[in-house]
């Protein structure tokens, strides 16, 4: 027994993704559809589908792409996510000047606190209940020398991570730039899909009923 899944492909996390074939004209269950792309129908919108970045393989939350046309359908996915990485570009040019002209005034830094506990302690727990992870702040008029010190590096780290973040979106512009320069219209693919034998399904309850 089987069924089959109709998929494309998601430009944003460069995989295969179902797309959700519905009948009703309502958007896919789980899809933020915000607009129709260029009359295509719901049932030719990606689903619902964690984010993973391409390389990294963590996973952000929902993808930018979920609700839109997937890659062979329609550029408009790539078009749009180009401008969103154009955008956060922009946003993190504009942080790390403000960085370098001294205009952040407070930043943080993940540290290990204490907290007060009579819980048991062992020396070598993995987790210590008498500590755990805050954000502490830091600001920039820090009159203590130990803590402006830490300030100054906290700045200089969130220099570093602001063109850690223009270089991937300058990655992910230029990849789009690509898509979207050789799109043309295609095929979506239908892949097999095992569908469970209810007869195993129904074997496995009787088992866990009867014997366990
Ligand atoms: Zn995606």
């Amino acid at each position: 027994v089987s069924g089959k899944t109709i998929e494309g492909t998601c430009i944003v996390c460069r995989r295969q993704i179902a797309v959700r074939a519905t009948k009703t004209g309502k958007p896919p269950v789980g899809a933020k559809v915000l607009r129709w792309y260029g009359g295509l129908k719901p049932s030719h919108l990606l689903v619902h589908h964690g984010y993973q970045r391409p390389g990294i393989g963590c996973i952000v939350g929902d993808c930018f792409a979920v609700g839109m046309p997937p890659h062979e359908l329609s550029p408009v996915t790539a078009e749009e996510y180009r401008k969103f990485c154009r955008k956060c570009k922009l946003d993190q040019q504009a942080y790390k000047e403000r960085l370098q002209a001294g205009e952040v005034d407070l930043l943080y830094r993940t540290e290990k606190v204490p907290v007060p506990t009579t819980a048991e302690r062992m020396l070598w727990a993995r987790s210590d209940p008498g500590w755990t992870e805050a954000e502490v702040a830091y600001r920039s008029t820090e009159s203590d020398p130990k803590r402006q010190e830490v300030f100054v590096k906290l700045v200089a780290e969130a220099i570093v991570r602001c063109d850690q973040m223009i270089s991937f979106y300058e990655m992910d512009i230029a990849t789009m730039d690509e898509a979207i320069k050789t799109w043309k219209l295609d095929d979506l693919r239908e892949r097999e899909e095992p569908v469970p034998d209810p007869n195993r399904r129904r074997r496995r309850r009787f088992f866990r009923g009867g014997r366990l």
